[in-house]
């Protein structure tokens, strides 16, 4: 494992996206978004991503400086295409337009098609929590179909994410984001990589067997090499049986078809689709009733007694933030595999290796 220090290797990945041709403003906004996420503690989709993104792009499946069409507009509701472009470039813009419509109405909700991998969801549940507002993502992965549903073998789902966030003055807010899937695939990809394993669970082989193998998603593998999950012959596991099966197919339908990103099935182009709703707590009751319920809530819930004794219970968004306030002071942690391959596809579209050192030299 090495330790890069977050400034320098956002430096790094955001010269690797302006080689490969975004603006300097985008290939920035990539790579804040993806060292984001490792600095929250979700190294599955940090800058382990790099490679991926860098073959959407050859393969002109991701659009670079793309702009969001709007599709149809109302005071309450925004339709918006991405058109294929990043994720980190139009999930922000279409959360804009939410937040903007929430401020208005206090109540709002957009509806994002055809958008090129938008990362961690939770960062537009923190994007509006930061204005004030309450929030909740359905999201699907089309394209990406990797879970089975309960009582199944084979893929139907995509890792189709949740997530909820809730403002709290003078606090971090409380943000609930996970995949659907027993994992996300990201942290398939990091056990492949050599890093964190995965669960024993996690996986379910054709003969309806649990594993934590990522071989059963990728199927044969270079340490280094390339990862494709349509190699493997098992599935991921749904999280929480029929119940986190169901809300799965939910984000499919909500995320997926309602958004007409359309659902997720086999070889079709990758694209997030996400419906997010907004609201505004202080149209609701602009008392102090809210916050001073979450905060006395908050007190009582994590008053529980814990499992093992002088272990703390945490709430939903405190993870990220400690592993933020760890990783800014230490750096970002990353298998050696990882790096290789990170940097390998720097080196290829031509990174200097001065600027490769300047990075490791944290
Ligand atoms: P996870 O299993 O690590 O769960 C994270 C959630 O659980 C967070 O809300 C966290 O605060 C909370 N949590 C964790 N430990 C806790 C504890 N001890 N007590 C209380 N709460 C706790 O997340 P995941 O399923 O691996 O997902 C990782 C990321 O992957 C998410 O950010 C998600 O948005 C992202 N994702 C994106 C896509 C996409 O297509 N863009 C697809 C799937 C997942």
């Amino acid at each position: 494992m090495i330790s890069i220090q977050h400034e320098k290797l956002r430096d790094l990945v955001a010269e690797v996206f302006a080689i490969a041709g975004s603006s300097r403003a985008e290939a920035m906004r990539i790579a804040t978004y993806l060292v984001g996420a490792n600095l929250a503690g979700h190294d599955s989709h940090g800058v382990i991503r790099v490679p991926v993104y860098l073959r959407w792009l050859k393969e002109g499946q991701t659009v670079r400086d793309q702009s969001i069409k709007i599709v149809s507009d109302t005071p309450v509701i925004a339709v918006i295409d991405g058109q294929f472009g990043f994720g980190q470039t139009v999930a922000p813009q279409a959360v804009a337009i939410g937040i903007e419509k929430c401020k208005g109405m206090g109540l709002s909700a957009i509806a994002l098609r055809n958008s090129a991998h938008i990362g961690r969801v939770g960062d537009f549940a923190e994007m509006a929590a930061a204005e004030g507002l309450v929030s909740a993502h359905f999201v699907n992965a089309a394209g990406s179909i990797l879970v089975a549903p309960f009582g199944a073998t084979e893929r139907r789902f995509s890792t189709a994410p949740f997530c909820v966030g809730i403002p709290r003055p003078g606090a971090s807010p409380l943000i609930l984001d996970f995949a659907t899937s027993l994992v996300a695939e990201g942290k398939a990809l990091v056990a492949s990589r050599g890093g964190k394993k995965l669960p024993a669970d996690a996986l379910i082989g054709p003969d309806g067997k649990k594993s934590g193998d990522p071989h059963l998603l990728y199927g044969e593998f270079e340490p280094t090499g390339p990862r494709n999950h349509g190699l493997g012959k098992g599935a991921i596991r749904a999280f929480g049986e029929h119940k986190g099966s169901g809300l799965a197919l939910m984000c499919e339908l909500i995320g997926g078809a309602l958004t007409g990103n359309g659902t997720t099935k086999p070889n079709r182009r990758f694209s997030n689709g996400m419906l997010s709703i907004f609201i505004d707590p202080a149209r609701i009751d602009a008392s102090d009733f809210f916050p001073e319920e979450i905060a006395r809530y908050l007190a009582f819930v994590k008053s529980a007694k814990p499992v093992v004794a002088g272990e703390e219970v945490l709430v939903p968004g405190e993870p990220e933030e400690r592993a933020r306030q760890e990783r800014m002071a230490t750096g970002v942690p990353l298998p050696e595999d990882a790096w290789e391959a990170i940097i390998g596809a720097a080196r290829e579209i031509g990174v200097s290796e001065a600027t490769i050192e300047a990075a490791r030299k944290a």
